[in-house]
């Protein structure tokens, strides 16, 4: 069985009419941090070769001064990857890169393919060789071997074949490429600067750069920018949009824009609606940072009770590379929150924040208030329980660990040690987001799989699909 590896990673490329871009990627990919810790890489062209940099570790760690210098080019890619499953290591990380009719090309990818394991096998029997496991490979192998004659129609060729979600960068010696699958699940954006294109995963990474917002890549469209600027095609019928909703609710960088909205203020939102749905009678609202900061926020504008930064995040730890033992375990959380203790000793929290997966994280902290002496811990989740897996792209857990999955309301609740616990709705959740919820993807919360998934590649099939596992009041609250 050979279980796909999940790309919930961050893209970036940039066209310049004669700039050196490898600083530029730099910057944005840091912008993009949040998007993926495990490997970095930036890929440029000088006009007649592709030179590629990276490496396992942060943006930070990849990259100096040293090993920027020669990236030489004006056009150019960069990737950070976060992998959930196979190995770490280098030769996973990306931008990839392969022959094109004697030509390099580079490629990098957020997302992640639903058909990855028939392609590949398909490839084989033609006798292709494939040197990682990643999805990213497979795209790279249909443009290699297309036998077209042109990029631009291999790289459409291989779009036509590949299913799932991919936001795309591409370069060759003299064009970048942004494409974007049809369902639009991962976000793409289009920037400009004095002249130069820039695509982006989210506008973050073009506010760092001093780059306007132009536009967002539209579901199924593919953009070439070469020498003659910037034309763009759509390629593929679109016949469901379906954006990821995590990404307001989780992934995406609150400063950011994404499907024409503020992060920060969608997350307020989502925050106010909660406390219409879910009141609770208590002293101060405080959020678990920085993901459940802005929906604590909202939750506090809307209920009057006051907002106070109760957990500090310490903001310099980055990945710990701890021992799994118990005793270092325990430590776990410490390491990044820390409560404070005056303000929290003797007072009815309302706890804020964006989802409980497995659990773990959520009990430590609620376990961290009560020891610095919080009389009650009420926690309001501004997401529905999240009950199925992302086959889409974002690190997420399997059925059997999503908490929700197997316990009831009540359960989880007792499990976690509260005095209360509810979630955000799905219709609660449509409207803080203010758009139509027909143009997104809710499968983690309700199953609905916008691209059917081959559910014999995943072991989440061997768990169960019976509702017995399913708490069935908070998938009723869901549909
Ligand atoms: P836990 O209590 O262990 O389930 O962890 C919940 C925390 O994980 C929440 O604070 C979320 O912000 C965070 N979270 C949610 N989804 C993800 C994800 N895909 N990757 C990493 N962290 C996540």
């Amino acid at each position: 069985m050979n279980k796909c590896l999940k790309e919930a990673c961050g893209v970036f490329g940039i066209y310049s009419k004669g700039k050196n871009v490898a600083e530029f990627i730099f910057y944005g990919l840091q912008a993009l941090q949040h998007r993926g810790q495990e490997s970095a890489g930036i890929a440029v062209s000088d006009g007649d070769d592709i030179l590629v940099f990276k490496d396992l570790g942060l943006v930070s760690q990849v990259f100096s001064e040293q090993n920027l210098a020669p990236l030489q080019g004006s056009i150019g890619i960069g990737h950070t990857r976060y992998s959930t499953t196979g190995k770490n290591i280098w030769k996973n990380s990306q931008p990839i890169y392969r022959m094109f009719n004697d030509e390099v090309f580079a490629i990098a990818h957020n997302g992640n393919l639903t058909n990855t394991d028939e392609i590949r096998k398909e490839q084989m029997r033609k006798d292709i060789r494939f040197e990682t496991s990643t999805d990213t490979e497979v795209i790279a192998s249909l443009i290699e071997n297309s036998g077209c004659l042109s990029l631009e129609e291999a790289v459409k060729e291989a779009v036509d074949k590949i299913k799932g979600s991919y936001s795309l960068v591409i370069l060759s010696k003299d064009a970048l490429f942004a494409v974007r699958d049809p369902h639009g699940f991962r976000p793409l954006v289009i920037g400009e600067r004095e002249g130069d294109w820039i695509i982006a995963s989210e506008t973050c990474a073009l506010d760092i750069i001093d780059a306007d917002f132009v536009r967002e890549v539209d579901p199924g469209e593919i953009i070439i920018i070469d020498k003659d600027g910037m034309r763009s095609q759509m390629m593929l019928d679109v016949d469901r949009i379906s954006m990821c909703v995590f990404e307001l609710i989780y992934f995406a960088r609150p400063d950011s824009y994404l499907y024409g909205k503020n992060i920060f203020e969608l997350r307020h939102r989502m925050g106010r609606q909660l406390a219409i749905e879910s009141p609770a009678e208590a002293d101060i609202v405080i959020g678990v940072p920085d993901s459940g900061t802005p929906a604590a926020q909202g939750y506090s504008a809307e209920s009057g009770i006051p907002y106070i930064d109760g957990l500090i995040k310490n903001r310099y730890i980055g990945r710990t590379f701890i021992q799994p033992t118990q005793e270092i375990r325990q430590i776990g959380v410490k390491l990044k929150l820390n409560p404070l203790k005056e303000i929290i000793r003797g007072k009815r929290l309302v706890v804020v924040d964006d989802s409980i997966v497995r659990g773990n994280t959520s009990k430590k902290v609620i376990q961290m208030l009560y020891n610095a002496g919080a009389k009650e811990v009420h926690m309001r989740i501004t997401s529905p329980p999240l009950l199925f897996p992302c086959y889409y792209g974002v690190d997420m857990a399997t059925k059997k660990e999503f908490i929700a999955s197997h316990r009831t309301l009540e359960d989880i609740r007792k499990y976690l040690n509260l005095d209360s616990l509810r979630y955000l709705s799905i219709d609660g959740l449509v409207s803080a987001i203010g758009h139509s919820k027909d143009k997104f993807c809710f499968a983690c919360f309700n199953g609905d799989y916008p691209v059917p998934v081959n559910e014999d590649i995943y072991p989440e099939k061997d768990f169960t699909d019976s509702e017995d596992y399913i708490n069935s009041d908070i998938l009723k609250a869901n549909h």
